[in-house]
Formats: C-alpha cells, sequence, structure tokens
C-alpha cells in the first residue's frame, strides 16, 4: 500500500484528514510516526508559503510523498486577522482558549451582522514528480459567546453559513463534509487517486 505522511502534530486536524481520506487504499502516517524529525518552522506571510514549506521539508527529510495543510480564520471586520497567526493570535504558546478569548475582545459589541468569517485551508501534496497546492474556504460568522465541545480551535464561536449551530456543536460527520479543510481534502483525494491510478 503506498504510503502517505500527514506532516502535522495536530490530532483535532489529523482526525478530521483522517476521516475525508481514510477510505483511499493509503496507509497514512504523521509526524508522531517521526518523533526524530525537526520542527517546521512556520514563518511564512501567507498560508500558502507555510503548507508548502511543510510538505517540503517533510518531504525532503523523509522521500515520502507529504501532505500538509495551513490554515486560517478570516474575520472581514478585523481585516482577515487572525489569517496565517491564527495559532498563536493572543501570543507565542498560547492555547485555543486564550485565542478564543482574544477574538471575542476583539469583536465585543460588533453586531453579528459584522461579524462575518471564513475559515480558509491550503493543502500542499507532494510526491517525486509533483508538487501542488489547493484551497478551501468556508463562510459564517463569529458568535458572542462559546457554544458546543466538540471540533478544535476557533469551532465554538464559527457558525457556517446556512447552519444555526458551531462547528463545535454540529457532529462531526457535518464539519468534515462541508468545512474548508474537507473542500481542500476532497480535491487532493482527486489528485492522489490520480497519482497512484488508484
Ligand atoms: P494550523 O496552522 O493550520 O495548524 O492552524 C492554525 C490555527 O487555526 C489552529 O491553531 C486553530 O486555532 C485554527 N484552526 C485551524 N483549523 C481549524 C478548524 O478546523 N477549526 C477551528 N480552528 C481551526
Amino acid at each position: 500500500m503506498p504510503k502517505i505522511i500527514l506532516a502535522t502534530h495536530n490530532r483535532g486536524k489529523l482526525k478530521e484528514i483522517q476521516a475525508i481520506l481514510g477510505s483511499l487504499p493509503i496507509e497514512f502516517l504523521s509526524l508522531f510516526d517521526y518523533p526524530e524529525l525537526p520542527e517546521v518552522i512556520e514563518d511564512g506571510k501567507t498560508l500558502e508559503q507555510n503548507a508548502v514549506k511543510k510538505s517540503r521539508e517533510i518531504f525532503q527529510l523523509t522521500q515520502l510523498p507529504t501532505l500538509a495543510d495551513d490554515t486560517g480564520l478570516e474575520v472581514f471586520h478585523l481585516g482577515m486577522a487572525p489569517g496565517v497567526i491564527s495559532a498563536r493570535y493572543a501570543g507565542e504558546k498560547v492555547s485555543y482558549e486564550d485565542n478564543n478569548r482574544k477574538l471575542l475582545k476583539e469583536l465585543y459589541g460588533i453586531p453579528y451582522e459584522q461579524r462575518k468569517a471564513q475559515f480558509r485551508c491550503v493543502a500542499s501534496f507532494i510526491a517525486p514528480n509533483i508538487e501542488t497546492t489547493v484551497e478551501g474556504i468556508c463562510q459564517g460568522r463569529i458568535i458572542s459567546d462559546l457554544r458546543g465541545s466538540g471540533g478544535f480551535g476557533y469551532d465554538p464561536l464559527f457558525i457556517p453559513k446556512g447552519y444555526d449551530q458551531t462547528f463545535a456543536e454540529l457532529p462531526s460527520e457535518i464539519k468534515n463534509r462541508i468545512s474548508h479543510r474537507a473542500q481542500a481534502f476532497q480535491k487532493i483525494k482527486t489528485l492522489i487517486l490520480e497519482y497512484f491510478s488508484l
């Protein structure tokens, strides 16, 4: 069975990617299977740069087909912040709760109509003779209190367009069907099927 490394240490993300791609006849490994590999520093100015950097570095070190994603929450009222710094919005080494608190503070008093936001996921796949990136976007709004316990990151604050529950309240099957990551990885799925002639 062909192998692909998912270049992440984020367990929430891994679970989602495996749910989306799990039906493929591929053995998916992650960075937890390679504890000796150095940490990739995510110092790109864009999601694209970070996704490509992660997949290139891990591919160079392992020579195995590698898939990486970088995702950001983009809030229109905040000029598309936190964007590429979504993981460290409230500072270095902060928790999801710290970032959520900071986001609520930044949007304090802003009415619902002006709380439009989107998750944008850029996924990069690199293997011998192929290097490609795709994007998935999920639009919605940021609410003013935390709701739900599923998902991860900003999920308790994000209601996707067309729904009235947050990503943390919706069943994971729904998030994995409509999310930014689902959209990007569905495109990746097609590429993988072609690449390995499956
Ligand atoms: P990463 O750099 O792609 O790992 O993602 C950056 C940050 O965006 C994470 O630390 C999370 O806070 C947030 N994030 C990424 N994907 C999601 C998601 O699907 N739901 C909620 N937050 C997310």
